[in-house]
């Protein structure tokens, strides 16, 4: 799923401690930074939604676990 990311998104992440990214998911390997299953995951990585530069959409795994 994908949605529109503006402040208010990144205020809501922060009241709520909001977890989206593969940092906070059980199929995320630490050490190589990839997807345990083989997906792509640039777009859902931490970084990739730095507040200073954020991208217009913010997009939801469908497998996201939370750790
Ligand atoms: S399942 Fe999705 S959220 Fe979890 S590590 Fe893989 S790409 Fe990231």
């Amino acid at each position: 799923m994908e949605v529109v990311l503006n402040q208010t998104f990144f205020e809501q992440c922060r009241e709520y401690r909001f977890c989206y990214t593969c940092e906070h998911c059980a199929h995320f390997d630490d050490l190589t930074g990839q997807c345990l299953h083989g997906y792509p995951n640039r777009m859902h990585r931490l970084k990739h939604y730095d507040p200073s530069h954020p991208p217009a959409t913010v997009l939801f795994c469908k497998d996201f676990d939370l750790v």
